[in-house]
């Protein structure tokens, strides 16, 4: 968290003052470098903010290193050159300012995810395994009330289970038209976009923000991350990038 904050400093202070903005990021990382925190009393707050983080406890408690992570996949395509290769394809199309995903992709992707929502954690890590080429080892992590597929050796890192299952229904469904593995992975992340409903619990996404949670921030003239969250899941689905 307090990473975070030096970055989110330096990144405001970088719009007026570079200099300024980049002893912030030297000074706080090597602050928390040596300190652990650069954000007085961390110690006495950021135990708090860990309850109420979603992530698994032991987690930050000295346990094996792992973080969320927001995809099942990898990819180093940007965001429009994906949208420009699918749109080629034929898998998204235009509508008016915004695209959405084409009828019968779509209609593939939910038949997928509806497949997949009643699968077991085992069985969903199982199903990774087999369709996705960048994943290897995955299995199943349940912590109390929240789901996740930790990908990677030792505890992993943690993808909610509504993101691998959003994503491994429109890996399928875009085969059908994208031929590139890279475009394919890229446009499975990209597809999670589109999501309106979790597709594991059907609840309605809500838009949140990345800060909701913690109180700490409260600047209307820059706002933080928006998400979109399963409200039941109690889990992210969706990030939307930052300009
Ligand atoms: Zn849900």
């Amino acid at each position: 968290m307090n990473l975070g904050l030096v970055a989110l400093v330096s990144l405001l202070l970088y719009r007026h003052r570079r200099l300024s903005s980049l002893l912030v990021a030297a000074v706080g990382v090597a602050a928390i470098v040596v300190r652990g925190y650069v954000v007085p009393y961390t110690p006495q707050f950021a135990p708090r903010l860990v309850a109420a983080s979603p992530l698994p406890d032991d987690f930050f408690k000295g346990g094996p290193e792992a973080s969320e992570r927001e995809s099942l996949t990898v990819t180093d395509v940007d965001g429009e050159t994906v949208l420009s290769k699918l749109a080629a394809a034929g898998a998204v199309v235009a509508d008016g300012e915004l695209v959405r995903p084409a009828g019968s992709i779509d209609e593939a992707w939910h038949r997928e995810m509806d497949r997949l929502a009643d699968r077991s954690l085992a069985e969903l890590a199982a199903t990774a395994r087999e369709t996705l080429p960048n994943v290897d080892t995955v299995e199943g992590f349940e912590d109390g009330d929240a789901e996740w597929l930790a990908v990677g050796t030792g505890h992993g890192e943690l993808v909610a289970r509504p993101v691998a299952v959003a994503e491994l229904a429109a890996y399928r469904a875009l085969g059908e038209s994208v031929e590139d593995t890279g475009v394919r992975l890229a446009g499975a992340r990209a597809f999670r976009m589109f999501l309106d409903s979790c597709p594991v619990c059907s609840t309605p996404l809500e838009e949140s923000s990345e800060v909701s949670c913690c109180g700490g921030y409260s600047d209307p003239r820059n706002s933080p991350d928006d998400l979109l969250v399963c409200p039941t899941c109690r889990q992210r689905v969706y990030t939307f990038p930052t300009e």
